[in-house]
């Protein structure tokens, strides 16, 4: 069957074939004009490749994998993701898992504000709405499980697009089943007893109502990883992917509960 994309595939070449070459070059000597030359240049013999150590999981908002591998392909979009997996199960791996794929975008977790040099981008085809096939899931399951085996990834760096940039992305949709993931090793959950655990009263407040000192939401979220600088945006990523019941800024005594289980799992 001829490739459609045998040209794009022709420019992957070659540009894997530059950065190849630039690994190939010695680093420059001195780095900075500022500092006094070594009389040579040592190499040191004890290295290999930076490995990926987040997995990002996003739905792609289009109504076909066709589309997606389209957008991926077009220089002008700026936009492409390691891995692309269809309605059917179908997983196209568009780029080498070493290589920096460009779809986080401008995003944090953490301490972490370039998404892009430490994570594998996964995209279901998904338009937003629908709910994730079968098929699907069960690809995205052994990518992760392959990803997961061969670097090392810690279960709780399994996370959403929507998680890490909760101001412009609510990716994958509150239909994903994180809960089945979670239970593989792929992202926190937390434990079934704090929905019905009514005694637990996380960030308490006093008897007048005063909120105790201590540990606020807004710093569980923090430690969890989510950016909280704006505040509503980062309680609405976390009920989507830990508690989606409504999609509104405020936290019901269970969504606290749940908050205060996964801040202590994140600790
Ligand atoms: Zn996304």
């Amino acid at each position: 069957m001829r490739n459609p994309y045998a040209a794009t595939n022709k420019s992957y070449r070659q540009q894997t074939k530059a950065l190849a070459h630039q690994l190939r070059t010695q680093p420059a000597q001195p780095p900075t004009d500022s500092l006094p030359t070594t009389p040579y240049w040592v190499g040191t013999v004890n290295f290999n490749l930076r490995k990926p150590n987040y997995v990002i999981i996003h739905h792609t908002a289009q109504t076909s994998t066709e589309q997606t591998l389209k957008t991926f392909t077009l220089v002008k979009t700026q936009v492409s993701a390691h891995y692309v997996i269809g309605r059917d199960g179908q997983v196209f791996h568009m780029l080498n898992d070493y290589l920096r794929a460009w779809h986080g975008g401008v995003a944090r977790w953490g301490g972490i504000t370039d998404i892009n040099s430490v994570s594998i981008g996964i995209e279901l085809d998904n338009d937003g709405t629908e709910p994730f096939q079968e098929a699907q899931l069960t690809s995205l399951l052994k990518v992760l499980a392959s990803l997961k085996h061969t670097y090392n990834i810690p279960a709780a760096n399994f996370i959403g697009h929507g998680d890490i940039a909760p101001v412009r992305k609510s990716d994958p949709s509150a239909l994903f089943p994180w809960p089945r993931l979670a239970a593989r090793g792929y992202g926190l959950w937390y434990d079934a007893a704090v929905l019905t655990d009514t005694t637990a009263a996380p960030f308490a407040a006093d008897s007048c109502g005063q909120p105790l000192p201590g540990l606020t939401p807004r710093e569980a979220l923090r430690i969890i990883g989510y950016d909280t600088q704006d505040l509503e945006a980062a309680i609405r990523a976390f009920k989507r992917h830990f508690a989606p019941v409504d999609t509104g800024p405020a936290l019901s005594e269970q969504d606290r509960r749940i908050l205060y289980n996964i801040y202590r799992k994140a600790l």
